[in-house]
């Protein structure tokens, strides 16, 4: 018998409360990622077995507390339509989350079913095993259970439950909640219990919060590095969905970019391009901004003070990010050193790319793999300054590509193949492409295994392409 553990329970029950179980008699296993189970260890021949395992714990399963920027403006929020069973301890001790999504209404639900799509949740596995896939940070999709029921959105569509994992839940939204509570004790038992959960190196001394706070904005400024490396849009960066862990969490309105524009924006419900591809560097330090000031209370008593420790650290979000971010230009032209010239040349080529309307993954896929075609034409005196600089550092053409081939995906989840794939799941109950797609985001870095094709969009698939919020 598997048994989670119950540590987020440790905290103040203002965090938390207790909600109905949910009763899986008429829910049926949809989806398994085998994979994951695998790696985790959960020792169960049969995946149904070790999903009811989940389910039949002793303890209560809990909605969990938390508010939240969305859009810009505050709210008290919290888990609406989902529950933590309780935290699975992983092959390296890691406590893992396992949580339910579309599990039902619960004390915190303002408004809505409680409820989740197959498709909205089909949506999210594909994403966040690409983005696992991908070695980036993110929550993980174990499994989605249908539910039999109908769920009533724009359209009728069938219900399911996504079995969610992820390092904590822990989100800037659930200390804007713990700061509005305005009891400093509450608040520092957050802190302690997320710097012992994802920041154990920090001891417990009186300036720990100062090195959480900064810690936080680092793990951030890496996180939104690796999306731009590979074109993710998060497509809904409110403070709720920002995680403390630096896990990318909340999987809606997302998508991959394909022409570079840093203007690209899909969801339909974000007019204003507020999370467009090139503004998700500005909302995530405008989140940590967000973050810091519900920490001011632990940063110093006297506010004034505490404002400037905060102003200092939300700063070095910047440097962390330019960090990371010219790192990753310069590995995707294939230079593991950065060197000043080669950002230059590489965001001169992002520019080009902008200009000539040039699809951002098939163009650095055309430069990893020499497919020199019709399509990298317009950068004839770029590619040509490229070579000039390899030879300059004394990078051989070998060495370059096998620097870039571990930056620039072979594999992404093209928009119009993740709703083709949907579409066919629901409307055919054809898993095929589905399965195809799964499988080649597994290893993206490779040759696909299947016959998808990933290099070409389309024509006028983006001007009409919207996405819309996990519903
Ligand atoms: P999200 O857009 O998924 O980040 O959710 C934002 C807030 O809305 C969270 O508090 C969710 O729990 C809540 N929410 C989203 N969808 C539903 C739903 N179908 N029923 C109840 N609450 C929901
Ligand atoms: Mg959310």
């Amino acid at each position: 018998m598997l048994k989670l553990k119950t540590t987020f329970q440790t905290l103040p029950d203002v965090f938390y409360s207790e909600t109905k179980r949910y009763d899986p008699e008429q829910a049926e296993l949809y989806y398994y990622n085998e994979a994951l189970a695998e790696a985790l260890q959960f020792n169960a021949n049969d995946p149904t077995i070790a999903i009811n395992q989940l389910f039949q714990q002793t303890h209560m399963p809990i909605a969990q507390a938390y508010a939240g920027h969305q859009f810009g403006h505050f709210t008290q929020l919290g888990d609406g339509r989902a529950m933590l069973l309780g935290e699975y301890q992983g092959p390296e001790q890691q406590l893992i989350d396992i949580h339910l999504k579309g599990s039902g209404q619960t004390p915190f639900t303002h408004r809505g079913d409680g409820k989740a799509t197959l498709s909205a949740m089909l949506r999210e596995v594909i994403y966040s095993e690409a983005l696992a896939g991908l070695h980036i940070p993110t929550s993980r999709s174990l499994a989605i259970l249908t539910t039999g029921e109908l769920v009533q959105r724009q359209i009728v569509e069938p219900g399911a439950i996504l079995v969610r994992l992820a390092s904590s839940h822990l989100r800037v939204g659930s200390f804007e909640y713990a700061a509005s509570l305005e009891d400093n004790k509450i608040l520092a038992s957050l802190a302690d219990y997320s710097i012992k959960r994802h920041y154990p190196q920090i001891s417990m001394g009186e300036d720990r919060f100062h090195i959480f706070l900064d810690a936080v904005i680092n793990a951030q400024a890496k996180l939104i590095a690796k999306w731009l490396q590979v074109g993710f849009i998060h497509g809904v960066m409110n403070t709720d969905n920002m995680t403390i862990s630096g896990e990318t969490l909340d999987f809606g309105p997302c998508a991959f970019m394909n022409r570079y524009n840093p203007q690209t924006c899909f969801s339909a419900i974000d007019q204003e391009g507020r999370y467009a591809f090139g503004n998700q560097v500005n909302i995530a330090k405008w989140n940590l901004c967000r973050f810091a000031e519900s920490l001011l209370p632990l940063l110093n008593n006297n506010q004034d003070k505490a404002i400037e420790i905060a102003q200092t650290l939300i700063n070095r979000f910047d440097d962390y990010f330019n960090d990371y971010w010219h790192t990753i230009l310069c590995k995707k032209l294939g230079f593991s050193k950065v060197h000043h010239d080669i950002i230059q040349h590489a965001e001169q080529l992002l520019q080009l790319m902008h200009q000539h309307q040039l699809d951002y993954h098939t163009t650095f896929y055309n430069l990893t793999y020499d497919n020199l075609n019709q399509q990298l034409k317009p950068l004839q005196h770029w590619l040509e300054k490229w070579h000039h600089l390899q030879e300059q550092l004394g990078i051989t053409s070998r060495t370059a590509k096998d620097i870039m081939y571990q930056v620039n995906p072979i594999v992404i989840p093209r928009n119009h193949v993740v709703e083709a794939a949907i579409a066919q799941a629901i409307d055919e109950q054809d898993k095929t492409l589905l399965n195809k797609l799964l499988s080649d985001l597994q290893s993206p870095y490779q040759q696909a295994t299947s016959d998808i094709n990933y290099l070409s969009v389309p024509a006028g698939h983006d001007e009409y392409y919207q996405t819309y919020c996990g519903t």
